[in-house]
């Protein structure tokens, strides 16, 4: 609209509705009819003009003044509800509300009071009882924060006792940045823990600053609904995505964070903290041997005993697996890192009660420390666990701190695994047989099987350079399979051509968690046409050891097909006595260890003894000397198998070593 200023204010004049100008960026009346003035309750136009409207402004009303005045010069106009306070009593109104050109071509606001808006009694009605009714607890303060209103829902939440707006929040330090947030910006949202008459909950306010619709004075309105639900399901989101399920101890994630943090802060403050690196010693074979239930009761109680190890200020997180990994913040010196180890060390080997059962294990730890080690966490992680791979090829139960010597052996172990994938594809293994001979007769009765590394280098390996990788790695269970069919297969060449030998083929502990092992074991014996009576399989200790039902129901059904069974390694696993003789088992194979130490025949005897009690064969293993076979020779063992007599050889040489025997040429 562009009249001239006169002409303009002549036509308002006449007009019997009020009609001001507002000129937003002064926030002053920049004129006004007569009636404008009778409403605003003004002596005179200079008066009403000398007013600063944005004392009584709300924040939040000259954002939307602000706004209009864009809306304006693109034409627009509104008619909103309007409440105006002239004579200390509120007079509400509809406002209509356009853009005017004033001096500088400035934009101001036109308004003409359209008339005074009476509610309908319908409509009162309407918002009275949805005040009464709605859950949304709505409270009205003054502008000291004394409560002046509630409906019914904020009434019962809260009480007869909180009636001043500071006393609502738990945090302190809430109250004075909301008032503060509200003064700047006209009203706020936020969610936090409030007191109410049945306790603490978390709620979500609104909180909106301006004059109260009875008395026009300053007030804060605030609704609020609660929120602890929302909040509860979040925080158990929350522990979801940072927490080990099993253990409750932080995860990889959290891990990561915390481990980043400490990186922050520490070289800040330049400060020295140590990651250690956790993993439980031959934790696989009791999984697989007793069960994933036992093992997860294990896990939980080595989670207790490395917590009450360390100080509540240092972190531990469960990676997964047997893998655990500490952060042990503020060091005064990297020594302390072997210290704390060597606590954790100590709590792990005490022996944990599961149920009726008692079980004893170890760890190994690396340590890693910043700065030294590494800078990222990436690096303290990887040296960390390479460590504690040279604390478990010491054999376990230590801890080790990193050395960067060790990075050349973890490469090394890392080029290992990936030349034994290759060879299995390239088909560098082959079978080897070591005879195993009768006591008496000394002759060739038996052959045990045993892997064979032809490589492209190093020329022949043996099984002891790689077995433990290869396992490592997941790719034993298939050499095993690979060597049970070639030594099925040869076991019949060789009957075919007359020679009798019963085979011995070894089974990783691992293979027990294969639920097809029985039958991948009948289809080998099938497919080859080897009688079960001509195969014996060798099996470590640890496997009886957990006397995991089902295991031993399997090794039953295996023997009651045909097949013998021989316990491999005997008396370096931690048997339970007791339980031997409940398990089926046909051969004890006395570990070498046994057999070489020449100073000690106590445990020899006390072996042999057992063997007898629980009438099984007794091989004797290793067997390098004849002052060694002397001895076993008194102790009644059925068979030998070591050096003394033949090492291992390949397929051919066994069948010619066996003509031989036939001619009665042997030896
Ligand atoms: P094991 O089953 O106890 O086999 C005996 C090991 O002692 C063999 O080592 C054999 O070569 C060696 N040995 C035999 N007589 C003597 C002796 O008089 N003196 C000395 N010093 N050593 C002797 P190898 O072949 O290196 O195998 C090491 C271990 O690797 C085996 O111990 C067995 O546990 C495992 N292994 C070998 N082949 C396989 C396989 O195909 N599958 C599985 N799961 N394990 C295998
Ligand atoms: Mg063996
Ligand atoms: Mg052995």
């Amino acid at each position: 609209m562009l009249l001239n200023r006169q002409d303009s204010e002549l036509l308002f004049e006449s007009f019997t509705i009020p009609v001001w100008i507002f000129d937003i960026d002064n926030s002053r009346v920049y004129w006004a009819n007569s009636a404008a003035l009778y409403l605003w309750d003004a002596e005179s136009l200079s008066e009403l003009q000398s007013r600063n409207m944005s004392e009584d402004m709300s924040p939040s009303i000259r954002t939307r003044l602000a706004q209009y005045k864009e809306d304006f010069r693109r034409g627009n106009s509104y008619i909103e509800s309007w409440t105006l306070y002239p004579r200390e009593q509120p007079y509400a109104f509809q406002c209509h509300m356009s853009g005017v050109q004033i001096e500088q071509s400035r934009i101001a606001l036109l308004c003409m009071d359209l008339g005074e808006t009476k509610q309908t009694d319908s409509e009162s009605l309407r918002s009275t009882q949805a005040l009464l009714l709605t859950s949304v607890m709505i409270s009205l303060y003054d502008s000291d924060g004394t409560l002046t209103y509630a409906n019914p829902a904020a009434r019962s939440m809260l009480g007869t006792d909180l009636t001043h707006l500071q006393a609502r929040f738990v945090d302190d330090h809430q109250y004075p940045k909301l008032m503060s947030q509200v003064a700047s910006i006209g009203e706020c949202q936020i969610e936090c823990l409030v007191n109410t008459a049945n306790g603490q909950a978390w709620h979500e306010l609104t909180v909106q600053f301006g004059p109260d619709a009875v008395t026009g004075k300053s007030a804060y309105l605030i609704s609020e609904s609660d929120i602890s639900e929302r909040r509860k399901a979040q925080q158990q989101a929350h522990q979801l995505a940072y927490s080990d399920a099993l253990t409750g101890l932080a995860n990889r994630t959290n891990l990561t964070g915390q481990l980043n943090r400490e990186l922050k802060l520490a070289s800040r403050y330049n400060q020295t903290f140590a990651v250690l690196f956790l993993d439980l010693d031959r934790f696989k074979t009791i999984n697989d041997t007793l069960g994933h239930d036992v093992g997860d009761e294990l896990l939980i109680e080595v989670a207790n005993s490395i917590v009450n190890s360390i100080y509540e200020t240092d972190t531990v997180a469960r990676l997964g697996g047997d893998e655990f990994v500490c952060i042990l913040r503020d060091l005064s010196s990297a020594e302390l890192a072997a210290k704390t180890a060597s606590r954790v060390l100590q709590q792990i080997a005490v022996a944990k009660k599961l149920g009726d059962r008692e079980l004893f294990v170890t760890s190994s730890i690396g340590i890693s420390v910043f700065p030294i080690d590494g800078d990222t966490s990436d690096t303290l992680m990887k040296h960390a666990d390479i460590a504690m791979y040279q604390a478990k090829a010491h054999g376990g139960n230590t801890a080790m701190y990193f050395d960067p010597e060790m990075n050349k052996i973890s490469e090394a172990r890392m080029s290992l695994e990936a030349e034994l994938r290759r060879a299995q594809k390239t088909g560098e293994f082959e079978v080897y047989y070591q005879p195993k001979v009768d006591a008496h007769s000394e002759e060739i009765i038996a052959v045990e099987a045993l892997v064979r590394w032809h490589h492209p280098e190093r020329g022949l390996v043996n099984a002891e350079a790689f077995i433990t990788v290869a396992e490592e790695a997941g790719i034993l269970a298939e050499i095993d399979i690979w060597v049970l069919g070639k030594a099925l297969r040869q076991q019949v060449q060789w009957r075919q051509q007359g020679l009798l030998l019963k085979v011995s083929v070894n089974l990783s502990a691992h293979q027990f968690k294969n639920p097809d092992l029985w039958s991948i074991i009948q289809t080998e014996l099938h497919h080859s046409g080897c009688n079960a009576e001509d195969l014996e399989l060798e099996i470590t200790e640890s496997v009886y050891m957990g006397s995991d039902q089902s295991v031993i129901n399997l090794l039953k059904e295996f023997r009651q097909a045909g097949i013998s069974l021989a316990v491999d390694d005997f008396g370096t696993g931690y048997s339970n006595l007791a339980y031997l003789k409940n398990f089926p088992i046909d051969c004890l194979k006395i570990d070498q260890i046994f057999v070489r130490d020449d100073q000690n025949h106590a445990l020899l005897q006390w072996i042999a003894s057992l063997g007898r009690l629980l009438n099984v064969r007794l091989v004797a293993e290793g067997v390098e000397t004849k002052a060694q076979l002397e001895v076993l020779k008194t102790l009644g063992c059925d068979e030998f198998q070591g050096y003394f007599f033949y090492r291992p050889a390949n397929a051919s040489t066994i069948t010619e070593l066996m003509i031989r025997q036939q001619q009665g040429l042997n030896r």
